[in-house]
């Protein structure tokens, strides 16, 4: 049995970028952590530093097949989450999403735990409305190569909303966009890690098309901040909840900034962009304002400086 105020919490992908930080915050909190993770993208080295910790325990397990533990709280993060990893095996993508997904949602009905899904920005596909609502219901390509991903996240949607109309379960679902700081994995191309890794190594900058497309990137702790509250806010409100920084740039602009300030003597180059690459994306945060109270905090600048120290690290011992 569990004490009063300590509730147990199971992380699934915990030893990924955003799970890892998830952790660590969750454990500050004083709760008992329960770690599961394939380590298919994800890697000890970001979890390490908690291993010690007496209320973290980590399980090496893959939840496309069926987990039997003990917790209150779930929250389901297990995904390769950057297109070059979930693109590497689309159907184990698909299969994490939906028979993952029907794995921890059967887990959370007979522990009737509250469970959170991270959910994400591509369910909005390549959007035709701008900024994006909730209530947007998406342009998303389904026999395509990220497709895997997008309809594979939209099918756990569903699901998540099948188990709570269906089962009654308490369910929270975040709609994350563009997070980024230290724990990303150096190799899983996404547009940040790349250009800092590229501009420390003085290395070309590879910009995808023109580099007109857009993003808007949070910093990883305002991230976990509002994955927390969605957790703790009250169980009539189930989401689906966009969080993300409503700051949106081009990724011309982005580069210029990390070349700038890193010092790096890295040029451009543009290379093709890769199919269903949406051209523009950046949320409508109102609702996560609204009912969370939350807004990101962190200035591109703040969190961009943060990130570089990470990766110089990792440069310097070679990974
Ligand atoms: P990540 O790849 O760093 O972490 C995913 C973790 O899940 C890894 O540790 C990986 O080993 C683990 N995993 C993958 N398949 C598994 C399986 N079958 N069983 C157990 N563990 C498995 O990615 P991230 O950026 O930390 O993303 C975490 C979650 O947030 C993902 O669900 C992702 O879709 C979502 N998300 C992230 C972003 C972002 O910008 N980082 C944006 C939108 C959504
Ligand atoms: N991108 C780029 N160069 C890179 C990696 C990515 O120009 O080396 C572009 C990519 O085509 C996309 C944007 O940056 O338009 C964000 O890519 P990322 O993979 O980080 O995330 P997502 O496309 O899933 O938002």
């Amino acid at each position: 049995m569990k004490s009063s105020d300590q509730v147990r919490i199971l992380v699934t992908g915990g030893a990924g970028f955003l799970g890892s930080h998830l952790c660590e915050r969750l454990l500050k909190e004083g709760h008992d952590l329960l770690c599961v993770d394939n380590f298919y993208t994800g890697s000890k080295r970001n979890i390490n530093h908690l291993l010690d910790h007496p209320y973290f325990e980590l399980l090496r397990h893959d939840i496309t097949f069926p987990l039997y533990v003990e917790v209150d709280e779930i929250y389901n993060l297990a995904c390769p989450a950057s297109p070059i990893h979930y693109q590497n095996d689309p159907v184990q993508t698909t299969k994490v999403n939906v028979h993952g997904s029907i794995n921890i949602l059967g887990l959370a009905k007979r522990l009737k735990a509250k469970i959170l899904q991270a959910s994400t920005s591509e369910v909005y596909g390549d959007p035709s409305i701008h900024p994006q609502p909730e209530n947007y219901w998406g342009n998303v390509n389904c026999i395509g190569p990220r497709s895997c991903y997008d309809e594979g996240k939209r099918c756990a949607e569903t699901l998540f909303f099948d188990y709570y109309r269906q089962h009654g379960i308490k369910i929270k679902v975040a709609r994350i966009f563009n997070t980024y700081g230290p724990n990303m994995h150096p190799d899983d191309g996404r547009v940040i890690s790349n250009f800092i890794l590229q501009a420390l190594r003085n290395e070309p900058i590879t910009i995808f098309g023109d580099g007109s497309q857009t993003r808007s990137f949070c910093y990883v702790d305002d991230m976990i901040d509002g994955l927390i509250r969605l957790m703790n806010s009250p169980d009539d409100f189930t989401g689906p909840v966009n969080l993300g920084n409503p700051n949106e740039l081009s990724i011309l602009k982005l580069a210029e900034k990390i070349i700038q300030m890193t010092g790096s003597k890295s040029k451009i180059v543009f290379k093709p962009l890769p199919a269903d690459d949406p051209r523009q994306r950046q949320p409508l945060i109102d609702l996560a304002k609204e009912k969370l109270g939350w807004a990101p905090g962190v200035p591109l600048e703040e969190g961009l400086k943060k990130t570089i120290a990470y990766f110089e690290g990792v440069v310097k011992v070679g990974h």
